[in-house]
């Protein structure tokens, strides 16, 4: 923005003092040491698989997760439709939980350009059980089923609110799967921050996967990328797929060395996120016309219920906007608020002081 002309609020064209955005971990912009890491890196032609950086943060991605390879990628979206298009063929089914990303918001994307369809499982707070995954699966004795070839899991689960998917339900699913030669997608936009929140490992998640996407750009705080892994082989034809999805970036360092400086700078800080999340629910929980349970929140997401204030959620987040306060809303009375590195826990606790003073008034 520029400084010499301060932001204005379009309706009633006065100086904003300041917008605190809850809407999500996407709206975080590069700090300056991140900037300067952009500036300083080597780059190289990556479709000739020359940039220095982007092998690098490959490499680390690998490395992390415990896989043979990875792919950098343009966005969370062509990470996990890169893994099912290189798990699937067109006609087969992927098991998914029906509040999942690539279910919802990723265009429809799956159907486009991998031709499968969706079989969904509608999960506690976005978590499946694996009888109902055991049962979803197609018989494979019978041509009138579209053959089960893929299931995906959402760790942390975004529309669950930032639930963490519990490891000892994704090992008795990995079972399941194994019993029945079905291939694993770990949809990980936000597994850093489970793991955070857990102390689990990276790797002790993505060893039950086949594949696994994790976002730079969410809580992590890059401005553009995801990074998927797996086998050599597996990254290998994904690596033909992103090409053909026009994915193939050139001297893509300068974002990878953004990946790079996040990965090494920005993963411990999470915590700090989870704390403002669990200060934002607790303060929330206590105005009027509000319901939410605190203890819900796991991670930095913080999901809510506006019914009882007597609006739609989109006239309260209209309201709160016109005081700063940006949220995001979905169906009639759903909330969401989202912390991140651009907000402070000062930031948290006056939002929740102007939420209290709209709704309240
Ligand atoms: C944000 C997100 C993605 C990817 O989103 P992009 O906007 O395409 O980067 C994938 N899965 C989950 C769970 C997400 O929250």
């Amino acid at each position: 923005m520029d400084k010499k002309q301060p932001a204005t609020d379009n309706q009633h064209n006065k100086p904003m003092t300041k917008i605190i955005d809850l809407r999500s971990d996407t709206v975080t912009k590069p700090t300056p040491a991140m900037r300067r890491a952009m500036i300083e890196a080597e780059v190289g032609d990556d479709v000739f698989g020359e940039d220095p950086s982007v092998n690098a943060l490959q490499q680390k991605v690998a490395n992390l997760l415990g896989k043979e390879a990875a792919l950098f990628v343009a966005s969370g979206t062509m990470g996990n439709q890169l893994c099912i298009k290189t798990h699937t063929e067109p006609g087969t089914e992927v098991i998914i939980e029906a509040g999942a990303h690539p279910f919802n918001f990723e265009a429809g994307s799956s159907a486009a350009l991998a031709g499968i369809q969706f079989y969904t499982i509608k999960g506690d707070r976005g978590v499946m059980e694996a009888a109902q995954i055991e049962e979803a699966i197609r018989p494979t004795t019978d041509h009138h089923f579209a053959p089960t070839r893929l299931i995906c899991i959402e760790n942390t689960h975004n529309r669950g609110g930032g639930k963490i998917y519990p490891l000892e339900k994704i090992i008795e699913i990995r079972k399941v799967a194994d019993r029945h030669g079905i291939a694993m997608h770990l949809d990980g936009a936000r597994l850093m921050n489970a793991c955070v929140a857990t102390g689990i490992k990276p790797i002790e998640y993505a060893q039950y996967f086949d594949s696994v996407s994790i976002c730079l750009s969410k809580g992590l705080g890059a401005p553009v990328g995801s990074v998927i892994a797996g086998s050599a082989k597996f990254i290998d034809k994904a690596h033909w797929y992103r090409k053909m999805y026009g994915g193939g970036m050139r001297q893509a360092g300068i974002l990878a060395a953004a990946g790079l400086y996040a990965l090494e700078h920005h993963v411990d800080r999470l915590a700090e996120d989870h704390e403002n999340a669990k200060i934002l629910a607790r303060g929330l929980s206590t105005i009027k016309g509000i319901r939410l349970d605190p203890d819900s929140v796991e991670t930095n997401i913080v999901i809510f219920d506006v019914a009882e204030t007597g609006k739609t959620s989109r006239e309260v987040a209209g309201k709160l906007r016109e005081h700063g306060v940006l949220f995001t809303f979905f169906g009639k009375s759903s909330m969401r608020g989202v912390t991140h590195l651009d907000v402070t826990r000062k930031d948290i606790e006056e939002a929740v002081e102007i939420v209290k003073k709209v709704l309240e008034s």
